[in-house]
């Protein structure tokens, strides 16, 4: 079977390539069971030398991949040199963490020594998406390496260079053989790998159907399964905030990255007081958004990835205006455009609406308007998902109360929810559940076993 690779900035179709038959699925399954004994047998430092040699390969191939990013998914030129440069920062950070975090643990009891260690568990599935298409990668890799695992990756079917371009700079950065591949496979394929008894464990970036699907699987063959799916991160602005400060932060949450981003701001959740002049200012600042090719520089808004994704959201911007939300930008398919959708803001959203629901997944903001802070707090707090959520006020201590009591797996105050190698990234609620990064993500994947010595 083969795949047509549609570039979203032209519609046209700018690579094809074919999916894997049973037989060379079998000879990766097999090359990377082979793999994973002599591999988790080598030593922290020699395995930390080789993430550091895949981390150079970024840098000295960031031209070709950032190419590859941006025809693929239509990511801007600036956005993907920054995502490869955080590519190989997490693997220098894993490699001079990943001693620290696997240390075994010394834990007083009445035995003559008792402690945890952390064992590698050998194959680890990764089904990745196309939003992020080099760092939702690397972030599962970089810990993966270092715990001592092997992996096989299935990347979404719309950036397939991506995918081949990640296995040609761990190739090169000196990773053995069978300790990491890539399977050009469908959803069908992909259900009877995560069967099979090789793989020990599966890691999922992306939405709410693929994760009950895999889950199920999954829980099936009762092999672990870390879940990382959608968000309607609240981006809750109080009565004190910083206007010129907030405003700057919404427009970069909600539109970088064409609004493609799990923990974009999605739910802007405004105090009455301040509500008229934040959306003013918002509503300007947005408008600046320039749609264009995400090749040129000047562009500030990108297409989204897919034109079936493009009209999915626009769907769900007119059923909201439908239902009594106020447009106030955009709202329209950016003329003449593959898969352009232009910076978007609904006002007075609320419950019953698709953008008060449910998931707005590209360039569309919506606002909702609230009388005070405890208000804020129920309305962030209104939503089936719990990934992130930020709160923007001068006052940092009563931003922070409001932090703790948000119901998601990472809480901001002042700042852009965004994912940082040095702390755990993951969800609640249906956002999925599981951690990646930090100390927590390493961990994720290993047997914690406990050793008791009488
Ligand atoms: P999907 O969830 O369909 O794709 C993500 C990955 O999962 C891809 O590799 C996809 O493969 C794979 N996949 C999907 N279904 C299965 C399955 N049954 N078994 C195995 N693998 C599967 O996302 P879409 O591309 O369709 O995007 C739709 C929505 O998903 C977005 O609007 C957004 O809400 C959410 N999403 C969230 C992301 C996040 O960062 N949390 C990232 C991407 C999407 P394939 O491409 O071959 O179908």
């Amino acid at each position: 079977m083969t795949a047509d690779i549609i570039n979203p900035a032209t519609g046209q179709v700018t690579y094809r390539h074919e999916l894997l038959t049973a037989t060379e699925v079998e000879q990766r399954l097999a090359a990377a069971a082979e793999a994973f004994p002599a591999w988790s047998a080598r030593s922290l430092q020699e395995r930390g030398a080789i993430l550091r040699a895949i981390a150079a390969q970024l840098r000295q191939r960031r031209g070709d991949i950032q190419q590859a990013m941006t025809t693929e998914m239509g990511k801007l030129k600036g956005e993907a040199l920054g995502e490869i440069d955080k590519c190989a920062e997490a693997c220098e950070f894993y490699a001079d963490h990943a001693a620290d975090y696997l240390t075994p643990q010394l834990i007083d009891t009445e035995a003559q020594r008792s402690y945890v260690r952390y064992e590698p568990i050998g194959c680890v599935f990764a089904v990745m998406p196309w939003n992020f298409p080099i760092w939702q990668v690397f972030r599962f890799l970089a810990p993966a390496f270092m715990a001592g695992n092997v992996a096989l990756l299935k990347h979404a079917s719309n950036v397939p260079q991506c995918a081949d371009l990640i296995l040609a700079v761990c190739r090169d950065g000196g990773l053995p053989e069978g300790v990491f591949d890539v399977l050009h496979i469908d959803n069908d394929q992909a259900a009877e790998v995560l069967r099979d008894k090789r793989v020990k464990a599966v890691t999922l970036t992306g939405s709410e159907r693929a994760g009950r699907s895999i889950a199920a699987n999954a829980g099936d063959q009762l092999k672990k399964c870390v879940m990382e799916l959608g968000g309607s991160d609240a981006f809750v602005v109080l009565d004190d905030a910083d206007l010129d400060k907030t405003v700057a932060a919404a427009v970069k949450s909600r539109f970088d990255n064409s609004g493609q981003t799990c923990i974009a701001a999605k739910r802007f959740i405004v105090v009455d007081a301040i509500a008229d002049a934040f959306v003013e200012k918002f509503v300007a600042a947005a408008g600046k958004r320039v749609y264009g090719d995400p090749q040129d520089e000047k562009t500030t808004l990108a297409p989204m990835a897919r034109a079936d994704l493009r009209d999915e959201l626009h769907k769900q911007v007119q059923d909201s205006i439908a239902k009594g939300a106020t447009l106030l930008l955009g709202g329209e398919p950016v003329a003449g455009s593959h898969a352009g959708y232009p910076a978007t803001i609904l006002d007075n959203v609320t419950p019953g609406m698709p953008a008060y629901d449910e998931e707005l997944f590209g360039p569309a903001a919506a606002i909702l308007r609230v009388s005070d802070d405890a208000e804020a707090l129920r309305v962030a707090n209104d939503t089936t998902f719990g990934l992130g959520g930020s709160v923007w006020t001068s006052d940092a201590a009563r931003g922070e109360a409001i932090a703790q009591q948000l119901e998601c797996g990472a809480a901001f105050v002042n700042a852009i929810v965004k994912s940082d190698v040095r702390l755990p990234f993951g969800g609640s609620k249906r956002s999925g559940f599981g951690r990646e990064l930090a100390e927590h993500g390493i961990h994720e994947f290993m047997n914690i076993k406990t050793v008791y010595v009488a």
